[in-house]
């Protein structure tokens, strides 16, 4: 690890801070003009610096000149665009078509992957790890990260399902927007990605969504709504899948409709990495940076065959303008002309805010008769079993990964906390790799013997299995194709398990898994995602109850494939090359809910060393102070205790029904939590107010959200199906609801 430490910045920021100061040939300083002045505002600035640029200026900074980056315009002394991945860390040095540059000074720190963050239900959370990705990427010499990923979990076979904040849209926006204002506080512009509806990895590029407005608009939009209004996000991506007919990349509807009118978006619309497909739609419909990988960069869509268009005035120059503006905008938001800060890469708070989201993320699935915590005084010998245990994630899954300053694998992990106490023996148990002869098949088989004499010496065996990010997995560019779990592991589980019924089995992976075969017999379940580089660490800490776990599962984990919506309906992966999304605004519990079906484990669920209890819910008339801040109708209050011996942290989930209303709507949506800490013994009161957007739904005929005047029903607890309060709340008038 130390050999890294050292001269990490340099070359960028030397580099950076070249381009930067570098001041117009031949100004002088009283002279300097308007867009050089930090002082004055950026619209003028940006009006400044159009009106001295040449037609091929304005044509290069609309297109990538390489793989990460944008020109700006040296003649002026403004700065290129630099654009890294994201979004769990910054992603190491690349060349042309992603051929990595073997650097020494690109080793970053590696967060917990997107889904995990959301598995921690804490907004705070989610702001310092954008700080910590800001700081990194001012470091590194980044102007643009490429995240936050904010797809909504469709199907759990998604192969980047892992990357996104999960199946809700209230608790991904929630994510969302401290995370972006968190990194776009240093200087540094988040881009909110795939805009949308890139929910399935299989055929990617060309499959055309079909869906009705309201799930649209509920569903898949309101994460980046709340990018864009509320986490004032510089830089939005498009997806590469088409939606109605056209390319999300140059969609006329998505993006200068909804994006940039509707919503009043400023900043610029990229395309993905060689997902822009025409000149004219591009020019038209919204597009303002195309990235890539492929051909000359001077023939971009947004290149040379734009420029002829504008030439022969087939299209206007106002458009590239407004291009130009944007792209301009959010240069000289981040970049500055002058130095910029320094950054920090691979700091040690950055390692501690890596372990604390990993902490935070682990979900206690199950724990009967306790199993855990372990008992460092009684547990004196740990076999720990599986690939998992020893396997390096950091790097895999595609364009999300990271060439981490170190990781710490769950059996370090493990071993650290417990070695010096415990034996620890490691048996591998299985292997992802293909079996494809017969001593392959063989030494599978010796594996799993190996594994079942280990677990039966020890006091507990650990099974740490799950995905990883081979292709077919946790990775870009294709989903998985069932929920089994590979390499045979739930034969190996299975037999764990019965030679040791003291068996945990710790799962890391980007989203459920079939846990059928041995999930009755085994009792205890950890989901332990991929929790970035201090993963190991926060695994041992909770299994040992240094920690007390308080994850909460930000997607259904369902019994089996067929009992989720896109699956059950035959929806997924479409046909001829289209999806309806047949299942509408059924997406995740509101499926699960609305059809009663038991999924296997459900959303918001995750248990505790401690035990909690609600009680006297009560709607109450709000308080000034709310009515100001949140426009509040009224506020819950509910009180919550700490009935156990141990501190921990409970995530108090509100959910709302809708009695009746004139669109079928589902049995219950989240709209507000709170993750509060609490002393053994102690009780809090806890108050959330409820504005009229919490009540309203889509009203497609009136373009507009609409809160109908009636009885809704309040649901308190700690996940979509352990409610522990109920309330209720009569809307006295219908309004449209402004957003
Ligand atoms: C991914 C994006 C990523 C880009 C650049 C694409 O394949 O979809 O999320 O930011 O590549 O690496």
């Amino acid at each position: 690890m130390k050999r890294h430490a050292k001269s990490l910045v340099a070359v960028p920021l030397a580099v950076m801070a070249a381009l930067a100061i570098a001041p117009p040939s031949g100004a002088r300083a009283e002279e300097a003009p308007a867009y050089r002045d930090p002082k004055r505002p950026l619209g003028e600035r940006v009006e400044d610096l159009l009106g001295r640029l040449t037609l091929d200026e304005k044509i290069g900074l609309v297109h990538g000149d390489s793989l990460f980056t944008a020109v700006g315009v040296p003649r002026l002394g403004v700065p290129p665009r630099v654009l890294s991945d994201g979004p769990h860390g910054v992603r190491e040095e690349l060349g042309p078509f992603f051929r990595p540059l073997g650097r020494g000074d690109d080793y970053a720190s590696w967060l917990p992957v997107g889904v995990a963050l959301a598995a921690t239900w804490n907004p705070q959370l989610a702001e310092a790890y954008g700080r910590t990705l800001g700081l990194e990427s001012l470091a590194r010499g980044k102007s643009i990260l490429l995240g936050p990923a904010v797809n909504i979990h469709r199907t759990p076979l998604c192969g980047r399902n892992f990357e996104y904040f999960g199946e809700d849209p209230f608790l991904a926006a929630r994510m969302a927007v401290p995370w972006i204002k968190g990194l776009q506080a240093q200087g540094v512009a988040a881009c909110v990605k795939h805009f949308a509806l890139n929910n399935q990895e299989v055929q990617r590029n060309s499959i055309d969504v079909q869906l009705d407005e309201r799930t649209l608009r509920e569903i898949y939009l309101p994460a980046f709504e709340a990018a864009v209004k509320e986490g004032g996000v510089l830089t939005v991506m498009g997806a590469y899948n088409k939606v109605r007919g056209q390319h999300a990349c140059h969609n006329e509807y998505l993006l200068n409709q909804v994006l940039k009118r509707e919503w009043g978006f400023q900043g610029l619309v990229m395309s993905d990495w060689n997902g822009t497909h025409d000149t004219r739609e591009a020019a038209l419909h919204g597009l303002d940076l195309e990235m890539g990988t492929a051909r000359p960069f001077e023939q971009y869509f947004l290149a040379a065959p734009f420029k002829e268009l504008l030439e022969k005035g087939e299209l206007p120059l106002s458009l590239l303008d407004d291009k130009v503006r944007r792209n301009l905008r959010v240069l000289l938001a981040t970049q500055g002309l002058e130095s910029r800060p320094a950054g920090a890469l691979n700091a040690k708070a950055h390692q501690e805010t890596a372990r604390k989201v990993a902490e935070e993320a682990i979900v206690l699935l199950k724990n009967e008769g306790s199993l855990l915590p372990f008992d460092p005084a009684r547990v004196k010998s740990i076999a720990v079993i599986g690939e998992n245990a020893t396997r390096k994630q950091a790097w895999g899954g595609g364009s999300s990964g990271i060439k981490a300053l170190y990781e710490v694998t769950p059996l370090e992990g493990i071993l650290r906390r417990a070695g010096g106490a415990a034996t620890v023996t490691h048996a591998a148990g299985y292997r992802t790799r293909k079996a494809d002869n017969d001593a392959d098949a063989a030494q599978a088989a010796a594996l799993v013997e190996q594994a079942v004499a280990a677990a039966r010496q020890v006091d507990v065996a650990i099974v740490v299995g799950g995905l990883n990010h081979d292709r077919g997995q946790d990775a870009e560019g294709g989903d998985r194709a069932s929920l089994e779990l590979p390499g045979g592991q739930s034969a190996l589980i299975s037999r764990v398990v019965e030679a040791n019924p003291r068996t945990v089995v710790v799962l890391v992976s980007g989203g459920p898994v079939d846990m059928k075969a041995w999930l009755e017999r085994t009792p205890a379940v950890v989901q332990a995602w991929y929790g970035g580089m201090e993963g190991g660490n926060a695994l041992a800490a909770v299994l040992f109850g240094d920690v007390n776990p308080s994850g909460r599962l930000p997607t259904s984990f369902p019994r089996a494939l067929a009992d989720s919506p896109a699956h059950a309906l035959g929806a997924y992966p479409g046909k001829d090359g289209q999806e309806p999304y047949e299942e509408g605004l059924l997406v995740g519990y509101r499926w699960f809910d609305a059809k009663s079906i038991e999924p296997m484990f459900p959303f918001g669920h995750g248990l505790s060393y401690t035990s909690f209890e609600y009680s006297a819910l009560r709607v109450r008339a709000p308080k000034p102070a709310h009515v100001e801040e949140a426009g509040a109708l009224a506020v819950v209050e509910v009180d919550v205790a700490n009935t156990g011996s141990r501190s921990g942290a409970e995530v108090v989930q509100l959910y709302v029904g809708d009695e009746r209303s004139s669109l079928p709507r589902p049995p219950k949506e989240l709209k507000a939590f709170r993750k509060i800490t609490l002393a053994p013994g102690e009780k809090q009161p806890v108050a959330i107010p409820l504005g009229p957007e919490v009540f309203a739904f889509y009203e497609p005929a009136k373009k507009a959200w609409l809160a109908e005047a009636g009885d809704f029903t309040i649901l308190v607890g700690c996940s979509s199906r352990d409610i522990r309060a109920r309330g209720a709340f009569r809307l006295a008038k219908t309004r449209i609801v402004a957003r």
